[in-house]
């Protein structure tokens, strides 16, 4: 087994932080474990929390169509979230939740060495740039994490509720497909 898997493996058992009691399943991301792009989400919703997967809810759908549209194939890249349980009602996550559980994130970033990493939404903007403010401000550009360029954008939920972001998230996420063709 590979680090990542093993790494994977410890963050199913998890019990660091007190969603550990109200998850059916942590969700520690998915994809290429050498992808040269990491999507980084807020937390587990709840289809995401019964599957054990990330991004399959109405979200994840949306994600998957920006993604069909610009033909990046989702299985080339790694998608993660900041909290790998789902937070109660969906609210956002406390911050010794983040505490607890972000070292898995950074543990990720540092096996896989991605080219990039994307931001999804306020909550994985703010925990890795230090960032706070209308995404508006921000999405489109590109921070830095460790070395790391940081591509700022909308969370695929947000389009849910405003389709008229499509088209921006759409637009935002051509930044990667250059790099995933390299
Ligand atoms: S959210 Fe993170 S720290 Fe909390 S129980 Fe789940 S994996 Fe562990």
């Amino acid at each position: 087994m590979d680090k990542l898997a093993k790494l994977n493996k410890t963050i199913l058992k998890c019990t660091k932080c007190e969603l550990c009691e109200s998850r059916i399943n942590a969700v520690p991301g998915e994809g290429a474990k050498n992808a040269e792009v990491i999507l980084i989400g807020e937390a587990p919703g709840k289809n995401e929390d019964e599957e054990g997967r990330p991004f399959v809810g109405r979200a994840g759908k949306t994600l998957d169509e920006v993604l069909a549209e610009l033909s990046i194939p989702r299985e080339n890249l790694y998608i993660t979230n900041i909290l790998k349980c789902r937070p109660p009602k969906n609210r956002v996550p406390k911050k010794p939740e983040v505490e607890a559980c972000i070292d898995y994130l950074f543990k990720q970033i540092e096996l896989i060495q991605p080219q990039i990493i994307v931001t999804l939404g306020q909550s994985a903007l703010k925990t890795l740039t230090g960032l706070k403010g209308n995404l508006r401000d921000f999405h489109g550009n590109k921070y830095e994490f460790n070395n790391y360029p940081v591509l700022v954008t909308y969370h695929p939920a947000a389009v849910v509720y405003n389709r008229n972001l499509k088209s921006e998230l759409v637009n935002d996420l051509k930044n990667i497909k250059s790099i995933i063709e390299k």
